[in-house]
């Protein structure tokens, strides 16, 4: 892990999104209790509403303390002084250095990020079990309820958009007994694209804009819309220039195993931006603009021999010792269900189109062809990835107790090997941590076939 953290060290922005991600407590307390802003809880990636109803979207989660963030916060407090870049520039030098102890913390802080967010996903995930939550949920709605029972009260609403599991419905069905206090706001989606769907979609993104507007006392105007619209599309630009361009190289700004940590934590953050989406966007062009200074410097790594694996899906849980074993295989893994499943498409902010009505048609268009009405679309869409990632090979999550993208994993073999003609496995998971051993098998001989 040593590496990793040496190198992820001299990427202030990722070290600044890791001190964002882990701060968020703090950072929502200011939020709601200084400035009487409303928070509200969103998963995947629905929390354009809310930035434009200038409320503050939040993944529970991040409400949590995160004990190991005191180096980061230290580093915070430099920051706020000498700015970002000089403290990464600072991390660097005291670390080739070698002074041990510094050393070691500088070491300790990303393998911690990722460290801490992952227990507390186990921790929310048994407190999930503890209460009794459905053996029909994913790892991925275990500990979102675990969240919500834990810190869920803290919300002033939740953002509720349907997609096409019933699980995960059902886990925002029991959002109102969890937590009676947070407003339930609803985008209801029809499962299909059937005759009026887009203007039904329309008319439940203006009711939801509606009690966002309750909630808030705020207008949320079509130019505020179209203002959020704008900064969400360059995050989404910035995602698939890494998700394509920096992944596609055959020389990485850093050891393929640092990137699939990179790739990991942009999609955990994906959700609610941090909180702040004009500092995330900032922070992903700033990634951009960083990978590519070291590409351009020569700094980082040749991976023109080591195979790509797209691992997916990883949003509902996944083993993050993934990347590293691959990496320690041979291959490169690289992480991308936001492209998948259509959250990464941007919306069209033009003057003569009616925001509402695009919005809508974002919605209505990840349903019909991206996380998708049925197994075929959403193979397609994992087989239409996996084409533009010129991947090798393709590594499958199946969720226990997911019994709606699971399931379709009969079917994407079928259709990668008759169309792709690369190598594919699926890997069973049910928590993190168990099982490394068994996955190292498993990995180990699927990676065999790359030799
Ligand atoms: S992983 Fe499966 S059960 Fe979990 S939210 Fe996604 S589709 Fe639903």
């Amino acid at each position: 892990m040593s590496l990793i953290a040496e190198e992820i060290i001299t990427f202030s922005s990722v070290l600044k999104m890791a001190y964002n991600l882990l701060t968020g407590r703090e950072y929502l307390k200011r939020k709601k209790f200084r400035e009487k802003k409303k928070l509200v809880g969103v998963s995947l990636a629905f929390s354009d509403l809310a930035f434009a109803a200038g409320a503050v979207p939040v993944f529970p989660i991040r409400m949590h303390t995160f004990e190991i963030s005191k180096y980061l916060a230290y580093l915070g407090s430099a920051s706020s002084i000498f700015g970002w870049k000089n403290v990464s520039s600072f991390l660097s030098f005291v670390k080739n250095l070698g002074i041990s102890e510094i050393s070691k913390i500088v070491d300790g802080i990303i393998e911690d990020v990722i460290d801490t967010i992952n227990k507390k996903y186990n921790e929310m995930y048994d407190l999930g079990i503890e209460n009794g939550i459905s053996s029909d949920f994913c790892y991925g709605l275990k500990s979102l309820v675990g969240a919500h029972i834990s810190k869920g009260r803290n919300l002033d609403a939740c953002l509720n958009v349907t997609i096409r599991c019933s699980a995960y419905n059902k886990y925002m069905e029991s959002l109102k007994i969890i937590n009676q206090d947070p407003k339930q706001i609803w985008v209801d989606i029809p499962p299909r694209n059937i005759g009026n769907a887009l203007e039904i979609i329309t008319d439940n993104v203006s009711n939801a804009i509606r009690e966002l507007e309750n909630l808030t006392g705020n207008t949320i105007t079509d130019n505020q819309l179209r203002e959020h619209f704008k900064i969400s599309n360059q995050v989404k630009k910035s995602y698939k220039t890494i998700i394509y361009d920096i992944s596609a190289s055959d020389f990485y700004p850093c050891n393929p195993a640092t990137f699939s940590e990179i790739l990991a934590l942009l999609s955990l953050t994906f959700q609610d931006y941090n909180s702040n989406s004009i500092r995330y966007r900032d922070n992903l062009i700033s990634l951009v603009d960083e990978m590519r200074e070291r590409i351009r410097k020569g700094i980082g790594m040749d991976v023109s021999k080591m195979p790509r694996i797209f691992v997916t899906p990883i949003f509902g849980g996944w083993e993050p010792k993934t990347h590293d074993i691959i990496y320690e295989l041979g291959g490169r893994a690289i992480y991308a269900d936001w492209e998948v499943i259509k959250f990464s498409e941007e919306i069209p902010v033009a003057n003569h189109l009616n925001p509402v009505e695009e919005y809508a048609r974002f919605l209505l268009n990840a349903t019909v062809s991206g996380i998708g009405c049925d197994n075929d679309t959403l193979t397609d869409s994992y087989l239409r990835v996996a084409k533009k990632l010129n991947a090798d090979g393709l590594i499958f999550f199946q969720l226990f107790g997911c019994h709606s993208i699971s399931n379709c994993y009969t079917m994407l073999r079928e259709k990668v090997r008759r169309e792709l003609e690369i190598p594919t496995t699926a890997i069973t998971f049910n928590k993190i941590g168990e099982n490394i051993e068994q996955m190292k098998t498993r990995l180990g001989a699927f990676m065999e076939m790359f030799k």
